[in-house]
């Protein structure tokens, strides 16, 4: 079903996984990348001294983003087994969870990115691989054990932040984080194109039995639905007069994306 899904020749499948001793300390975290053209990139990384299994599943995930957003691929499939860390994604609210979905978001900008839960233990090679890479990561040794949690937050925050505003033009006030939890959401959805609109359903997921817009003019994708379908022109003006570019529309100030969530509903698609 994966295979079918996100196709190896095409997608990058990058696993992830974590684990820890007893759920609460020497947390390792287990990345293995499997490009299309065949070749692979494997991590194992420590978590932490004091961690959960959900504190080293999603750092594996988002020192796989990181790893990945070195040379991104034009295709990513993130692949976990932690349903929260994927859910976590939606509403994050620990810094941990924002920096992830910021990276994510960062990737989106110029790979097509997917985050799928798999089956825990269900045989896939790629899957059992980051779970054995993760118990390696456990038993390294753990960093920082004398420097606090707030100051080792401090550092990491500080470390992301410079290493994105110099790899990418991000504008380094993204607003959305200022916005509402349902319109984070949504846009959430609207910059990774993980989303419900047919062309992710489609072409991501298989849930659609076409990636086409039911104006007939392109996939449904959220460039097309915020820029240019047809179906939506009316409530496009209303919202936007004098138009709007997609850089505006998803990454602008807070009136912008709230403007880009009120659209959105009023297309009445569910995103
Ligand atoms: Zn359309």
């Amino acid at each position: 079903m994966m295979h079918q899904d996100y196709n190896a020749s095409v997608w990058t499948h990058i696993y992830t996984d974590g684990s820890s001793d007893g759920a609460i300390k020497n947390g390792g975290s287990g990345i293995l990348i499997r490009y299309p053209d065949g070749h692979t990139v494997s991590r194992s990384l420590p978590a932490g001294e004091l961690s959960s299994n959900y504190l080293a599943e999603l750092t594996a995930l988002r020192e796989a983003v990181s790893l990945v957003s070195e040379h991104p691929p034009s295709h990513a499939v993130f692949l976990t087994d932690c349903r929260s860390a994927v859910q976590s994604l939606q509403s994050p609210k620990e810094q941990l969870e924002r920096d992830t979905q910021r990276l994510l978001c960062t990737l989106s900008q110029s790979t097509n990115v997917a985050v799928q839960r798999i089956p825990a233990h269900c045989g896939l090679s790629g899957n059992e691989e980051a779970d054995r890479l993760a118990k390696t990561g456990s038993h390294l040794e753990q960093t920082r054990p004398t420097v606090s949690y707030s100051e080792a937050k401090t550092l990491v925050k500080r470390h992301y932040q410079t290493t994105w505003n110099a790899q990418h033009s991000l504008p380094s006030d993204d607003q959305m984080p200022n916005l509402q939890r349902h319109q984070q959401t949504i846009l959430f959805r609207l910059r990774t194109g993980h989303c419900r609109l047919r062309a992710h359903m489609h072409r991501g997921l298989g849930l659609s039995h076409t990636p086409n817009c039911p104006c007939e003019t392109g996939p449904q994708t959220p460039e097309h639905i915020l820029q240019t379908c047809p179906l939506h022109q009316e409530a496009r003006t209303d919202h936007w007069p004098q138009g709007a570019t997609l850089q505006e529309q998803l990454w602008g100030t807070k009136d912008s994306l709230i403007l880009t969530t009120s659209f959105i509903q009023a297309t009445k698609l569910e995103v």
